[in-house]
């Protein structure tokens, strides 16, 4: 007899919420005996069977992570000098234990509902101002997705600013980054801008310029004076964007100081891991103003019912949600987690600390030039922060030979030079190595004696006179207690994963596994440089080798690039594959994207960034796209029609049946199919579009595949492609593909890959597909359970919907007076975070419950939906007054309870609706956000602590 151990994985029924009792029971209540029944009746008969997933089991997490730990052990860790944009730092222990590695913080959604989001919005907010702070400028985003792509938006907002409008040339300094080069070019072909490179020492005539874009201090280490330059740009109307490094600022002048208009730059520095290229924060600012045409998300103050302040998104009639292809970009994920780490850092350390790291690592570089003149070698320019290049002639490929000899990485620049940065962890004894690395053989300088004589290079007339980080903020949380106590207190103030469900359609916030978060903080996937030489990165190679598989897998298409950082930028890299797709069968001339109403605001914004012009298709009253008007023009612009971009399934949260056809309609017409692929999370495992039509897809890691939101960010929105896009998947000088890069890094935010690699490791075919199927049954269980109380607004041919489903509440609103917003801030007094409002549709809420939610979750919201339909009800009867009632008047927190009641409704009744409540309740730190009143009266800097009193 053989002794049965059982099934070692635990991982399947640990991801997904229900039990099999309660599986049945939802089953029932759909009118199903099992989930292969359901699935056959929600997913149309023209895709059915197209996954090309395998069956397995999935590995146990012990048996994935000890995998992933073999794969990381071929990752060397050499000492890094390499630079270029990316430097060693320590991320405090604090940070790293309480904020980087803590579900409250990394499990968070956007902060689109201030009212349960003042900690993160809170940590932001100091984002914002430690940016404007160093950069001299006075309005700072909460952050953009990488250097190079904020350069491309800088770019791009010079063009829109500039009062040079007939000049379609941007002047990029020779001294910048080379990958922030790269994507400069990416981004400016299809929009018809020329990028001019040159040396801006000798640059003599700058009338030829709408902007400009210079680095500070240089990529070669010098620290240029630009003060003139900027003057002359003003002068022929051209504006100047700086890309600044924070740690220098602190030292130096600013780029506000000395007249830029626009500083962008990477945070990473700031105690954010090297993580092979990514995840990091970049920052944007500018003067105030520009502010209306600022890319990306912004902070505000403003107040909440009670005259409180209280922070919120501001200005958000910018964004793509709203202006579309008018949209000042295409962002949307931003680097939220990163930003806060960053500011943590500053706030931890303080102005002095801050400028005590700079020194330290300015010093250092100082005496290490100082000994390497000594030793004879050739030090190029006076002046430096914390890079160094040496003209070493013939002598570059042994240095680097012998540097790697000793496990040490100098920054390779051509066959006649190299480069050394130094960073906040470097030593004294680094610094006598590199002298010993230089000098083999010689008398190594006396690192004493040259510390006592060496002068300082950085130049005295832009040493920084203004003070920095003054806000209280950055003072006062300088011991570990005081932090500690910080962090917690802001993540006490917000509604994350780690709290309840967040049901926020298209968004998918579903489990992010412990065992799938521990390998990114492991430091042979954190302290890797991207631009370390390939042998030492092989095991980032076979991770993302394997997970490009894995993902070819999942999606039906045949080949994967990972590098895009967010689902917008997949969107931009997916279409310019399109474009050159067109372009390499000369015809160049299809510029046509076709975009049914329905489809989320990022897909417009980035067909215009993709040069593209947007035909807008309609859809039919069951929320489906009108096939017969896309079909007239598909065929009306049939010569130059160039793409669709389409959501499936559909953003209305349904398996669209004519999706065969249409990707037909769009092939016959000469058109390349783009699948929109935030929806994954309904059909992995179930249906492929790589195989029913799709050419081109973004997936969003960070919804479907278990990446944390992080609060607004970091992601990763990976394009897979069919084979005949593959030539043109996006490249990097560190890579054999012909394509542009879209980002700095070649593999975008390399270090939150292994969340993915667990995810899919661990669950393997079968439990991907169960995912799937789990979804779709929570999702059908809550529409089941609500429909009698909200009309559900679509469904398919046969009742169902998809992963995701959209509640009407026009109709209330004429009955009552109750708006969505107010169903959505009511959701708080009951602990929930609300689901995506009004998007697709004005007046709705879409729920997307996804797997990980258990039957008791789900029956938790769905008791809170009722409850509230029933005082809604009493609104609609008179017996609740119909403007003071718990829901015009929600959220309600502690502070109002303890107030005179003056409502007439008890206080019972206000904060705990359901006897559930008493235990574990939520109470939001602030009432209502006063939107408008914060974008009448902008503040996106930390107020002064006074005006947080309350009044
Ligand atoms: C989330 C989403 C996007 C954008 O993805 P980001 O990663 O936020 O840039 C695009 N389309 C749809 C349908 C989405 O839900």
């Amino acid at each position: 007899m053989t002794i049965n151990l059982g099934t070692a994985n635990e991982f399947i029924a640990r991801h997904i919420g229900p039990r099999s009792a309660d599986e049945q029971a939802m089953l029932a209540s759909l009118g199903f005996d099992s989930l292969e029944a359901m699935t056959a009746a929600v997913i149309p008969d023209s895709i059915k069977g197209t996954s090309v997933l395998g069956s397995e089991d999935g590995q146990s997490e012990a048996d994935a992570l000890a995998a992933l730990k073999a794969i990381a052990g071929k990752n060397q860790l050499f000492k890094n000098y390499i630079g270029q944009g990316y430097y060693n730092t320590h991320t405090p222990a604090p940070i790293l234990r309480n904020l980087l590695e803590n579900p409250a913080w990394y499990t968070a959604y956007t902060p689109y509902q201030p009212e349960i989001s003042q900690g993160r919005l809170e940590a932001l907010l100091n984002f914002q101002t430690l940016v404007s702070d160093l950069t001299g400028l006075p309005i700072a985003n909460a952050s953009l997705l990488d250097e190079a792509t904020a350069a491309a938006e800088a770019m791009t907002f010079c063009k829109r600013l500039s009062k040079n409008k007939a000049s379609h040339a941007f002047f990029v300094s020779q001294h910048c980054h080379p990958q922030t080069l790269d994507v400069l070019r990416t981004r400016a072909e299809p929009l018809g801008i020329d990028i001019v490179v040159g040396d801006e020492t000798e640059l003599s005539d700058v009338s030829a310029f709408f902007g400009a874009l210079l680095q500070y201090p240089a990529s070669n280490g010098e620290v240029y004076d630009y003060r003139e330059l900027v003057q002359r740009f003003h002068a022929a109307n051209a504006l100047v964007a700086v890309a600044a490094d924070l740690l220098a600022l602190t030292l130096l002048t600013a780029p506000g100081e000395f007249g830029a208009d626009v500083a962008i730059g990477s945070a990473q520095r700031f105690g954010v891991p090297l993580g092979f290229g990514g995840p990091h924060a970049a920052y944007f600012a500018t003067r105030d103003a520009f502010k209306r045409d600022m890319p990306g998300r912004l902070v505000g103050v403003s107040i909440d019912r009670f005259g409180k302040t209280a922070l919120r998104l501001a200005m958000q009639t910018r964004e793509q949600h709203i202006r579309r292809e008018k949209a000042t970009s295409n962002i949307c994920t931003a680097q939220v987690l990163l930003a806060n780490i960053a500011s943590m850092f500053a706030v931890y350390h303080g102005p002095e600390g801050l400028k005590r790291i700079a020194l330290r690592t300015h010093n250092l570089t100082s005496i290490l030039a100082a000994g390497l003149e000594r030793l004879g070698l050739k030090v190029l320019g006076e002046t430096a922060f914390d890079t160094l290049t040496l003209a070493t002639g013939t002598a570059t490929a042994e240095l680097h030979d012998k540097a790697r000899a000793q496990r040490i990485n100098l920054r390779q620049i051509d066959a006649e030079h190299l480069g050394l940065s130094l960073d906040e962890t470097s030593t004294q004894a680094d610094v006598e190595g590199l002298w010993q690395l230089f000098g083999a053989g010689q008398v190594q300088p006396d690192f004493a004696a040259l510390a006592a004589s060496t002068a300082s290079r950085l130049p005295a007339a832009l040493l920084r006179q203004s003070a920095i980080l003054e806000h209280p903020v950055f003072n006062r949380y300088h011991s570990e207690t005081e932090l500690m106590r910080y962090l917690r207190r802001l993540a006490d103030k917000d509604l994350a994963l780690d709290r309840s469900m967040i049901p926020l359609g298209s968004c998918t916030m579903k489990l992010n596994a412990a065992s799938e978060m521990i390998p990114v903080t492991w430091a042979e996937f954190g302290n890797l440089h991207p631009f370390a030489p390939a042998e030492q990165s092989q095991g980032y190679l076979q991770m993302t080798t394997e997970l490009e598989a894995m993902l070819c897998a999942a999606t039906g298409y045949d080949a994967v690039s990972l590098q895009p950082n967010a689902g917008s930028q997949g969107e931009y890299a997916g279409l310019l594959a399109i474009r050159a797709y067109h372009r390499s069968r000369g015809e160049a001339h299809r510029d046509i994207c076709l975009i049914p109403s329905s489809a989320h605001g990022t897909n417009p914004a980035t067909a215009h960034m993709a040069g593209m012009r947007v035909v807008v298709t309609a859809c039919d009253a069951r929320g489906n796209v009108d096939v017969e008007d896309l079909r007239a023009k598909a065929i009306e612009h049939r010569e130059r029609l160039a793409a669709i971009m389409i959501t499936y399934p559909s953003t209305h949260g349904v398996f669209e049946e004519a999706i065969g056809e249409i990707c037909a309609i769009i092939h016959d017409n000469g058109g390349q199919v783009y699948i929109d692929g935030a929806n994954m999370n309904a059909m992995v495992g179930l249906c492929a579009p790589g195989k029913f039509g799709g050419d081109v897809s973004h997936l969003n890691l960070h919804k479907t595949f278990c990446i944390p939101h992080g609060g607004g960010g970091p992601g990763v929105g990976p394009i897979g492609v069919k084979s005949h896009l593959a030539p043109f998947l996006p490249g990097h000088a560190q890579l054999e593909n012909t394509g542009g890069a879209v980002c700095a890094a070649p593999f975008g935010s390399a270090s939150i890959l292994p969340i993915t690699w667990m995810y899919i490791r661990m669950m393997g075919g079968a439990g991907l597909k169960r995912a799937s199927q789990m979804a779709i049954l929570n999702a059908n269980y809550i529409a089941r359970r609500l429909e009698e109380h909200y009309p559900v607004l679509y469904s398919g041919g046969n009742g169902l919907v998809a992963h995701e489903c959209i509640l009407d509440l026009r109709p209330l609103k004429d009955t009552s007076g109750i708006s969505v917003d107010d169903v959505a801030k009511r959701l708080i007094d009951f602990g929930f975070h609300a689901p995506t409002m009004s998007f697709p549709v004005a007046g709705t809420l879409m729920i997307e419950p996804t797997e990980s939610e258990s039957k008791e979750e789900l029956d938790r919201f769905c008791d809170a939906m009722i409850r509230i339909r029933e005082e809604i009800r009493a609104v609609e009867t008179g017996s609740l007054d119909k403007d003071d009632n718990p829901l015009k008047n929600a959220p309600h927190t502690a502070a109002e309870l303890v107030g005179e009641w003056s409502h007439g409704y008890s206080r019972e009744q206000a904060v705990y609706p359901l006897p559930s409540l008493v235990e574990g309740k939520y109470w939001p730190p602030v009432g209502r956000v006063d939107n408008v009143f914060g974008d009448r009266n902008l503040v996106c800097a930390c107020p002064s602590i006074e005006s947080y009193q309350d009044v």
